[in-house]
């Protein structure tokens, strides 16, 4: 056993719907592993916090600043006036610039495709989720769609030094240049001068368009792909499709000063939440990618092969997958292959 002093400081945001469930299966899953991690966890408020004008506490932020890691559930933004999105709130106040979000084959899981091995590099901060709309005059309403220079450079420097120290051969920037010539010719311009410092990493522009007929012909034409956000949402829950669904696919948000905040891709799941039936998978693999950034690699590799043999054995399987199986019973078989 360990004293506390030991042990690392991870923030832990259950979130809403499925949220609780799948937040326990890591919790559980963490303690049969021994990883060293004390968490510290924070819950999505009922009222309006109004240090962050949101249902986030001005705490639960200063909590991710100072461990500088933490493992996030999804988050339902409650619908009305006056404060912001929790994703968003996150997003600004943590300056997550990239979203991160590989998307690999599970050995064992059939799909149409056994050798999907990508890893989409989402622009998280501007784009057409700039939340600058308005109406211009009735019937005529307006969206703007920002990017900037420093943004784009940020998350195309991060997607090439992640192929560098990945051992990746290609970065494709994802683009639609030729209609939005101004805002996607920045990032395209961005991408080159970055590609430039890494001559070792192959670099090749794709029409998003293109990119989207491609990667459902034969998805192993690609390697690490970075686009701005609206195009990197779309396009990763096109690459989760590849391998399986929502259920099994990682993130990790990426901040300024060093800060990894991983989570799942899927949302909170109202249609299945508190019936034990969602799959923790995507949320297990996140705190696996949270395991790798802490360099804790003996539990990230002990805690997905327990993974991916339970999946692979197909005994205990959730909805999702075809299987009867609940999360409990999933992540009590995944404590048995540890
Ligand atoms: P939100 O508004 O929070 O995004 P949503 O209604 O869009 O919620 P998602 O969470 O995006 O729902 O999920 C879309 C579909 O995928 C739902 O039918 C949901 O049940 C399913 N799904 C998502 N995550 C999981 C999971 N971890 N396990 C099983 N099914 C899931
Ligand atoms: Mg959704």
């Amino acid at each position: 056993s360990q004293s506390n002093s030991d042990l690392i400081r991870a923030t832990l945001f259950p979130g809403d719907g499925i949220g609780p469930e799948i937040a326990e299966s890591v919790r559980q899953i963490f303690k049969v592993a021994e990883v060293p991690i004390e968490w510290e966890e924070h819950y999505v408020g009922t009222d309006i916090d109004p240090r962050t004008n949101s249902f986030l506490t001005w705490e639960s932020l200063e909590s991710v600043r100072r461990n500088k890691v933490g493992l996030k559930g999804p988050m339902a933004t409650p619908i009305g006036k006056g404060h912001r999105s929790l994703n968003l709130t996150l997003r600004k106040e943590l300056n997550l610039y990239a979203n991160v979000r590989p998307c690999y084959s599970l050995p064992g899981y059939k799909t149409r495709y056994d050798d999907v091995n990508l890893i989409t590099i989402r622009e998280n901060t501007e784009g057409e989720y700039s939340g600058l709309e308005h109406q211009v005059v009735r019937g005529v309403v307006e969206s703007l769609k920002i990017i900037t220079r420093q943004a784009s450079l940020r998350v195309a420097e991060y997607a090439f030094h992640y192929a560098k120290t990945h051992g990746r051969e290609r970065v494709s920037a994802i683009h639609k240049a030729n209609i939005m010539q101004k805002t996607d010719g920045l990032f395209l311009k961005c991408c080159r001068e970055v590609a430039e410092k890494y001559p070792e990493i192959k670099y090749e522009e794709v029409v998003i368009d293109n990119c989207c007929m491609m990667l459902v012909k034969n998805p192993a034409l690609f390697d690490v792909l970075v686009m701005p956000n609206l195009y990197g949402d779309i396009i990763s829950d096109l690459c989760a499709g590849l391998i399986g669904g929502l259920g099994l696919t990682p993130s990790c948000n990426i901040g300024e000063g060093g800060i990894a905040l991983a989570e799942a891709v899927h949302g909170s799941a109202p249609d299945i939440a508190g019936k034990n039936l969602a799959n923790p998978t995507a949320l297990l693999l996140s705190s696996v990618s949270m395991l790798r950034h802490l360099e804790l690699h003996d539990k990230a590799d002990r805690i997905q092969d327990a993974i991916l043999k339970t999946i692979a054995e197909g005994k205990y399987r959730t909805g999702d997958l075809g299987g009867t199986a609940t999360t409990t019973e999933f992540t009590n078989a995944i404590c048995d292959h540890l």
